[in-house]
């Protein structure tokens, strides 16, 4: 069994771009009680300051509101050498790929060399939040990393599916060409706490829809399956990542695999619901079936998911209902 020891923490000075989103604000949390100095640069373009209110008075926390994709603002909590740079910065919902393509591609490319750039000036470690739409609709299942993926260059989800893989390659650029030190992150369909209720995304979807008795709208057959993972196994994963130097890419998610109408029905019931399912059209380029293999990150990483759906859809839907 692989044991990575932590490299990053207490006396370290660490930039997480996307700090104030959904999984970036897990992320901050689980830094700052390591001992590190979080600098948060976020926009708020589909975060909120709200997932970081409790960490806004921390002495070892600094929130810096500007878009990543512009010059970095002369500021000194910006100016300070920074020991890793955490790229998770990117609309990240089907819903945003509509609505936000241009900033997508934008977050997904000019942001990320502009941190590579930074990331080799400081010695930085460089970590890159990558995705499993890098496989696109996969042919292959599931989804090893040597897998090149099938991604439609020009289809709805291209700006990001795109981006990511842009962001890839220019880390892998920057590796071979200036010798920066970088770890890339491939993340599965992640849910849990601090999602917006509206984001688009299947689970807060659901979960919204049940808690209000509605109409639960599955697109297609609901026979598409994806694998779930609870943001407290993906926050391990990334810092077992951060930590081992290892550049990757490293798939991280859980091989649990649901069809969309086993995730409802889970949902309905434990929402206490009386919601029925209801068949929408299907959407473009929906992948068909998502599962990563985790072979990678279990060798490399000794990483290992352990919150079960059940519980982690629990943990879920209490957080909702209390909002
Ligand atoms: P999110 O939308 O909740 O968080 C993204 C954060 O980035 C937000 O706070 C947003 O305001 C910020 N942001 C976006 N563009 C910015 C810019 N130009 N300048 C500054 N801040 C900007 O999404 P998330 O689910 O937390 O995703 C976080 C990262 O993980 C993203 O890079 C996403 O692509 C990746 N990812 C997430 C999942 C998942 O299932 N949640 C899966 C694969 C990859």
């Amino acid at each position: 069994m692989v044991v990575v020891a932590q490299r990053y923490g207490e006396g370290h000075r660490i930039l997480l771009t996307g700090g104030a989103g959904f999984v970036g604000s897990h992320l901050a949390d689980a830094l700052i009680a390591r001992g590190a100095h979080v600098v948060v640069l976020d926009n708020f373009v589909t975060g909120s300051k709200d997932n970081v209110a409790h960490l806004v008075d921390h002495p070892r926390f600094t929130l810096v509101e500007a878009d990543v994709s512009e010059p970095l603002p002369a500021v000194d909590a910006l100016s300070a050498r920074f020991d890793a740079i955490m790229h998770f910065a990117s609309p990240a919902s089907p819903t945003d790929f509509q609505l936000l393509p241009v900033e997508i591609l934008r977050v997904g490319s000019i942001a990320t060399l502009q941190l590579l750039e930074r990331a080799v000036a400081d010695g930085a470690r460089f970590v890159m939040a990558s995705t499993s739409e890098a496989y696109g609709d996969p042919l292959v299942h599931p989804q090893p990393e040597t897998y090149w993926g099938n991604v439609n260059p020009i289809g709805i989800r291209s700006v990001y599916d795109e981006a990511k893989r842009f962001s890839e390659a220019a880390t892998m650029g920057y590796q071979r060409g200036r010798g920066a030190d970088v770890g890339i992150v491939r993340i599965f369909n992640t849910y849990g706490e601090r999602m917006r209720p509206d984001d688009g995304r299947a689970i807060p979807t659901f979960i919204s829809q049940a808690l209000r008795g509605e109409p639960i709208t599955v697109h297609g057959s609901g026979t598409q399956t994806r694998s779930i993972c609870h943001v407290s196994d993906l926050v391990r994963g990334i810092l077992l990542l951060l930590d081992s130097g290892e550049t990757g890419p490293v798939n991280c998610g859980t091989e649990h695999e649901m069809t969309m109408l086993e995730l409802a029905d889970t949902i309905v019931r434990l929402s206490d619901s009386t919601s029925t399912v209801s068949l929408l059209p299907r959407t473009a380029d929906d992948p068909e079936r998502r599962r990563p293999d985790l072979t990678k990150a279990r060798e490399l990483l000794g990483y290992e998911p352990s919150v079960s759906p059940e519980e982690g859809l629990r943990r879920t839907v209490e957080y909702f209902r209390s909002r």
